[in-house]
């Protein structure tokens, strides 16, 4: 029995092999994650950037909305990435019709936020608790965050605005670590699980 924690990635939708490959530098067994067995068998969990109303539309198909509500509820660790971090929102403020999230994170997020403005755009960002300089973050159409709630705490801002946020074992960013060579995010999230075991 080795120390090495099994982390998840959500595998409905999204850059899934960056995440599995990320996740795979920073010392974990990453491996993807479709139905609730498969699930049940992870430490964390690793909710990709792409399309949020899609992989929610297809969480609810494959029966995995529940159980991921679950899940996040009783603790497991679980990091978000842009659409991830929408996810992983209690609220949304421009849902589209029907789309529902998975929930965890006491905080208002608004979808495309900076998409409107600049579609796709690089900044390094100051990440609180993670050592060694900023980190490069890559928005894509990013949500950024509205408000939060008394238990979230805020992490990283850009330009004035929430960019990535923890409650308790949630981690969410705007942006996209796993698509830079900087796996520090991705250790950090590791350490969570491994804390939580
Ligand atoms: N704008 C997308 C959404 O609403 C997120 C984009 C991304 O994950 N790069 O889901």
């Amino acid at each position: 029995m080795s120390d090495t924690p099994v982390i998840g990635v959500l595998a409905l939708q999204g850059d899934v092999r960056e995440h599995l490959i990320a996740l795979a530098s920073a010392d974990a067994l990453a491996r993807p994650v479709r139905r609730p067995e498969e699930l049940a068998e992870v430490d964390g969990l690793v909710v990709p950037g792409g399309e949020s109303t899609t992989m929610s539309k297809l969480a609810a198909l494959f029966g995995m909305l529940e159980p991921l509500r679950e899940r996040v509820a009783a603790g497991m660790p679980v990091y978000g990435t842009c659409a991830g971090m929408i996810l992983l929102a209690d609220k949304i403020l421009d849902p589209r019709s029907g789309q529902e999230t998975i929930g965890g994170i006491d905080m208002i997020v608004r979808r495309n936020a900076f998409g409107r403005q600049n579609e796709s755009f690089e900044a390094a960002v100051e990440v609180a608790g993670i050592d060694g300089g900023p980190v490069e973050g890559v928005f894509i159409r990013a949500p950024w965050v509205e408000s939060v709630g008394a238990q979230a705490r805020v992490v990283a801002e850009h330009g004035g605005h929430i960019v990535a946020v923890r409650q308790g074992n949630a981690l969410a960013t705007s942006f996209h670590p796993e698509l830079t060579g900087d796996h520090r995010l991705h250790a950090y999230f590791v350490d969570m699980v491994r804390a939580a075991r």
